[in-house]
């Protein structure tokens, strides 16, 4: 076939895969189309792949099937083995691994070209572009795995006089080396040098920002990845590269913004890297002292005699005990005794985007049960019980009441105004955020101390033989 004519084939195949990718994005914004989107955006994938398959630089098929084998492998693997509970984690590894593919496809690109001069302006600074923004992404989120896993680096941020300023330096540095490499790009060592440097950046980028800071990093970095694919797509001269990154890096960037607004974060204060300093808050004797009431399955099965609406809010420590199915049970109890029982769900709840939903999802409790925040707060005077399940930092009153704490205006879910609250978790420990929280001790508050699973099966006893 003549190369034109192969060539147009080719992009009409991306479009169709871009077609795909957009389709699947679309499917994933709903519970009910999500697996719909997700094999459209995975068929989108294999339908870019094959198209890229026979364009006219592959040279070595050996290879590109060993890296098939490995990295499905590897994929696979980490798709089996990793908790849901670590899911943040493996999002960082990955979004690192797609920054440190841009840096090395784009080098290559330079390296391999024999008068790099011909190469253009366009294609030589979006080598540059994603020299930084991938280096950038693969050390930021190497160290953003540290945190959230708890190795090498340090939770809590690392603060140093004049940190702000280190950080432009580096940035222009990185843009002076790269107006270099432009004007003469037969220096491919301008290129390690802009990575090594944007490497350090990104390192330092990250490790000023706190543990319960990483979610909306996490998001920011999942973004440049993106561009860094997409800057990557203009060196390669490949259209579904650059259209796939900018949507990654689209998404990406709307995803922060939920996560900002969800945990009262601006998008400035992430990008500088100038937030989740450790404040002091009230010690747990202050907070807890002789004001917290415990109670049992029993007298709880008594508490929800003749009541008519029931709130659940998931949390992390649901998704620890696996306590879903248990819940879909009391759901189904309270349900059939004519019991309104709904889930609020707050969309930092967990450690993922969307952690309650996939779980309630995987337990089958109906969609039209998941309540989010803003639609559930107004009505919550109106709860006769609220149970908390292993949630913690998102239902902290502190954060509407003292501008001192670390999670100071996130928005909370107002399980205080409910009749009556009981929490479901093993001890007073607090959770992600590290503060105590009054909730505990509030008037209208039980405590059931166990494990989710357990105690939610206590109380479905308990129900069926009062
Ligand atoms: P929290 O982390 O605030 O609290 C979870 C609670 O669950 C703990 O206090 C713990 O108490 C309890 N728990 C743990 N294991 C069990 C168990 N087996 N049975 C019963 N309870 C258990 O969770 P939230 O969901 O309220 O808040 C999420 C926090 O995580 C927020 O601060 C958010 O910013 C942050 N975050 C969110 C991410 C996201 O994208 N959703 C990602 C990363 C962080 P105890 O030990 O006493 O049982």
């Amino acid at each position: 076939m003549a190369e034109h004519s192969l060539n147009n084939l080719i992009n009409v195949a991306y479009l169709v895969a871009s077609v795909l990718f957009i389709l699947g994005l679309k499917g994933l914004t709903h519970p009910r189309t999500a697996v719909r989107g997700n094999l459209l955006g995975a068929l989108g994938m294999f339908v870019a792949i094959v198209a890229t398959l026979f364009y006219k630089e592959v040279v070595s098929f050996e290879l590109i099937i060993v890296g098939v084998i490995v990295g499905g492998l590897i994929g696979a693997v980490f798709a089996i083995k990793i908790e849901m509970t670590a899911m943040p984690q493996m999002v960082a590894l990955f979004n690192g691994f797609g920054g440190a593919a841009s840096v090395f496809v784009a080098g290559a690109e330079l390296v391999k070209t024999d008068d790099p001069v011909t190469m253009g302006m366009q294609a030589l600074i979006a080598i540059a572009i994603s020299g930084i923004i991938g280096a950038v992404t693969f050390w930021g989120s190497m160290v953003a795995f540290g945190k959230l896993q708890g190795v090498v680096v340090p939770d809590h941020p690392v603060r140093y006089p004049g940190e702000q300023i280190v950080k432009v330096i580096l940035l222009l540095a990185s843009i002076a080396l790269s107006v270099l490499l432009v004007m003469e790009p037969t220096h491919a060592d301008y290129y390690w040098y802009i990575t090594i440097i944007a490497s350090v950046l990104g390192i330092l980028l990250v490790i000023a920002i706190g543990g319960a800071d990483m979610p909306v990093v996490i998001a920011l970095l999942n973004s440049y990845s993106g561009l860094a694919a997409a800057a990557t797509g203009f060196v390669l001269n490949n259209n579904v590269l650059i259209i796939a990154g900018s949507l990654v890096g689209a998404s990406g960037l709307i995803l922060t913004n939920i996560m900002c607004v969800a945990m009262n974060r601006s998008l400035a204060n992430v990008l500088f890297g100038g937030f989740g300093e450790i404040q002091e808050t009230a010690s747990s004797d202050d907070v807890y002292g002789g004001k917290v009431k415990s109670t049992s399955a029993e007298e709880l099965a008594m508490l929800m005699d003749g009541i008519q609406r029931v709130v659940i809010v998931p949390g992390y420590g649901m998704a620890v005990a696996q306590a879903q199915h248990a819940v879909r049970d009391l759901y189904n109890l309270l349900e059939s005794r004519g019991v309104n029982v709904e889930f609020a769900i707050h969309p930092v709840a967990g450690r993922m985007p969307g952690h309650m939903n996939v779980l309630l999802a995987e337990a089958d409790i109906p969609y039209d049960k998941l309540i989010e925040m803003d639609d559930i707060n107004s009505t919550m005077d109106t709860v006769d019980v609220a149970i908390v399940l292993g949630a913690n930092d998102v239902v902290n009153p502190v954060a509407r009441t003292d501008p001192n704490s670390p999670i100071a205006g996130m928005p909370i879910i107002d399980v205080d105004k409910a009749r009556t609250v009981v929490i479901i978790k093993r001890s007073l420990s607090p959770g992600f955020a590290g503060i105590p929280n009054p909730l505990f001790a509030a008037d209208n508050a039980l405590m059931f101390f166990g494990d989710g699973k357990k105690a939610i099966q206590q109380l479905i006893s308990a129900l069926k033989e009062g």
